[in-house]
């Protein structure tokens, strides 16, 4: 059998329509496929390559872990999970980390954590309030928690428990909030809504609420966190602190890893309630070690805040020129607003232009460039997002 007849496509079970490209290689905001051509890439895993393709950091932090000590096994202490878990509970004043793959699964672990909580404290109230159009993964309970348009009905019936207000409404919070509730869950930033950040307030007045009605706020910053909003931790913009904090994407820097942390007064799992085969693994942990060390470094987020502001300004002028709509930007997660229905066709006009662009809604378009991108790849990336758009819409296409 040839090496072509191998890699046929024909068998990776068809759950999205991927377009007819093979990506083989990559290199910061750059991504090739099997014939050498080459993409700009606002995609980046979905929010993910935080420091672009194949970092150096995160590259030769897999390799020497390795050659060392791939799995251990959870039941057992490794050295990165342990400088992991010690970064991340420092930074935010969380006591404990628990460590997954994916964002679903530490969104799971908080879901569990705070019914956990409610059973304990709370005489078994187990209702988390979640947000329509919010984000919080696949698995059945966090698709239940997740309000995106036809979850409900998809794989019904739903996990119970999980009312839906509107986000940065705080009046329909309060009216779902009752002896069952135990908690209140949003993204900070929702991202597959299309990039809809809180309103200034919002998370402050939520906080409110939940410490007037002892319930817990849990944030999911697995597409917010990380750097990518601006800060390390999305939540330190807003002057509110989490009782529990959800991190992915970003914090493995391309590899499988995600996070769940608690405050001390809400950690309450028993040992035997939580676990994973591939729980804190030390190949993943230290990829997420020399990512934090990366983001953490000194001036590493400052600059990377003034080039993503450039986007955001570019993108402003890009909808004024072509009158276009609304620009949300919230550091490296921005949209834009088209205006018409014609998103998908922007993003394969910009993908023939050699540029990766993400229609969330078939009105707007997300980019989710790496964080270290810089102002010349922001400004190119500007050019053929400007072309495509032009291809699309009818307009002049620039030089
Ligand atoms: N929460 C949020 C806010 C997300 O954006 C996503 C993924 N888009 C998830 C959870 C689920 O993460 P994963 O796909 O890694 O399970």
């Amino acid at each position: 059998m040839s090496a072509l007849s191998l890699s046929s496509t024909a068998h990776l079970m068809p759950v999205t329509a991927r377009p007819d490209v093979v990506f083989a290689r990559g290199e910061g905001a750059w991504i090739f496929d099997d014939r050498g051509a080459r993409w700009l890439d606002w995609v980046q895993g979905w929010a993910v390559n935080c420091l672009g393709h194949a970092p150096a950091p995160v590259a030769q932090a897999i390799a020497r872990q390795a050659a060392t000590l791939i799995n251990p096994s959870p039941a057992f202490f490794n050295p990165p999970a342990l400088e992991l878990a010690t970064r991340l509970a420092r930074h935010g004043g969380f006591e404990h980390v628990f460590f997954g793959s994916t964002g679903a699964e530490a969104n799971e672990g908080a879901i569990k954590l705070a019914r956990k909580w409610g059973r304990l404290h709370r005489d078994g109230a187990h209702e988390i309030v979640t947000f329509r159009d919010g984000f919080h993964g696949r698995t059945l309970a966090t698709m239940s928690a997740s309000g995106k348009p036809g979850w409900d009905t998809m794989f019904a019936p739903q996990v119970d428990g999980f009312p839906k207000a509107r986000f940065n409404d705080v009046e329909s919070v309060r009216a779902l909030v009752g002896p069952r509730t135990v908690a209140v869950m949003l993204e900070p930033v929702q991202g597959e809504a299309g990039v809809i950040p809180a309103a200034p307030g919002f998370l402050r007045a939520l906080r409110a609420l939940c410490d007037a009605h002892g319930l817990l706020l849990i944030l999911d910053e697995v597409q917010a966190g990380c750097g990518r909003t601006g800060t390390l931790f999305a939540y330190e913009q807003h002057g509110v602190e989490p009782d529990i904090l959800t991190l992915g994407k970003g914090l493995g820097g391309g590899v499988p890893l995600s996070a769940l942390l608690a405050k001390k007064h809400c950690s309450c799992f028993a040992p035997g309630e939580q676990g994973g085969t591939f729980c804190g693994n030390p190949l993943a942990c230290a990829a997420g070690v020399a990512v934090l060390d990366t983001l953490l470094a000194d001036g590493f987020l400052p600059a990377s805040r003034r080039v993503a502001q450039r986007l955001a300004d570019g993108l402003g002028a890009l909808s004024d020129e072509l009158g276009l709509g609304e620009v949300r930007a919230a550091g490296w997660l921005l949209a834009l607003e088209l205006g018409a229905d014609v998103a998908p066709a922007v993003v394969d006009a910009a993908r023939a232009r050699g540029l990766l662009v993400n229609a969330p809604r078939a009105h707007c378009l997300r980019l989710m460039p790496a964080l270290n991108s810089t102002a010349d790849e922001v400004d190119e990336g500007l050019r053929r997002l400007r072309g495509a758009i032009a291809d699309v819409l009818g307009g002049r296409a620039p030089h």
